[in-house]
């Protein structure tokens, strides 16, 4: 029997095996979480391999060879950023930053960059490659940073790996100006896509994924972290081999803005 590791409910119910793993839901907060056993370690599986060769297919094929593709997809979300905050630049904290990427990109529009992973490879190749300062490898920033805070903290595609996403974000929190914003990205549960295709939706992919938000799962973690949400939308991707329906442009607009998409982006304020 597994219990809520959020609001510690028993009876989860067992949803789907996906890769040999079980994925559950909570009774009570709704929350959809991997059950891993008592001694797994998530940083164990962040090596090279994660970045590169797709080892057990809960990695990338090859990130640095998508980055072209994402370099717009970071540019939008700078210029959301700022349009959401009515700043041009500032402190920034990208937290699980990866290789960098993202804040190569923040740092040419001129903010203050700093990141956060727990991969020795991606924090290598952001500081070494890249030219990266103020990059630090571990679960969470050193507490030096909490000085100064920051305007806005990042966790593109990162919250669904952690282990325990409340504990961290409340911790991000504290290293965040008054009236800051966090940004994230994770997949949706609740999209036309993780409910047509179950195990083989492309983000079910436990271990690397242990959790799987709906909006209201994801309001209620903002909100017991001190957050606010300000903004939620997703993308208008709706699976392998959508209905022809899905592919009609208001059809597609509807549903994107019903959010129903499989990635979630989603903005808070700290209250
Ligand atoms: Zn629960």
């Amino acid at each position: 029997m597994w219990s809520c590791p959020f609001c510690q409910s028993d009876n989860c119910r067992l949803v789907m095996e996906a890769r040999g793993h079980p994925i559950l839901r909570c009774p009570s907060c709704e929350l959809v979480f991997t059950g891993v056993k008592s001694d797994f370690s998530s940083s164990e599986i962040y090596t090279e391999e994660f970045w590169q060769a797709d080892s057990d297919g809960i990695g990338y094929r090859d990130y640095f060879r998508e980055q072209e593709k994402s370099r717009r997809k970071w540019e939008r979300h700078l210029k959301k950023i700022s349009s959401h905050t009515g700043k041009q630049a500032g402190r920034i904290l990208d937290f699980g930053c990866g290789p960098g990427f993202f804040l190569k990109a923040a740092r040419e529009r001129g903010w203050e960059t700093f990141g956060v992973d727990i991969s020795r490879f991606a924090v290598d190749y952001a500081k070494k490659d890249l030219g990266l300062e103020n990059i630090h490898c571990g679960p969470l920033p050193p507490d030096e940073w909490k000085r100064q805070g920051f305007d806005v903290i990042t966790l593109w595609a990162a919250i669904e790996h952690l282990p325990d996403p409340w504990k961290v974000l409340k911790s991000l929190c504290s290293f965040l100006k008054p009236g800051g914003l966090v940004c994230m990205t994770t997949g949706n549960m609740e999209s036309i896509a993780a409910r047509r295709e179950g195990e083989n939706w492309r983000l079910m992919t436990p271990p690397g994924h242990l959790f799987f938000f709906t909006r209201k799962t994801m309001k209620t973690l903002l909100e017991h972290c001190g957050l606010r949400m300000t903004k939620y939308r997703t993308n208008d991707y709706f699976g392998k081999n959508p209905p022809s329906l899905f592919r009609i442009k208001p059809v597609k607009k509807t549903l994107r803005l019903l959010g129903r998409g499989d990635i979630m982006t989603v903005f808070a304020r700290k209250s």
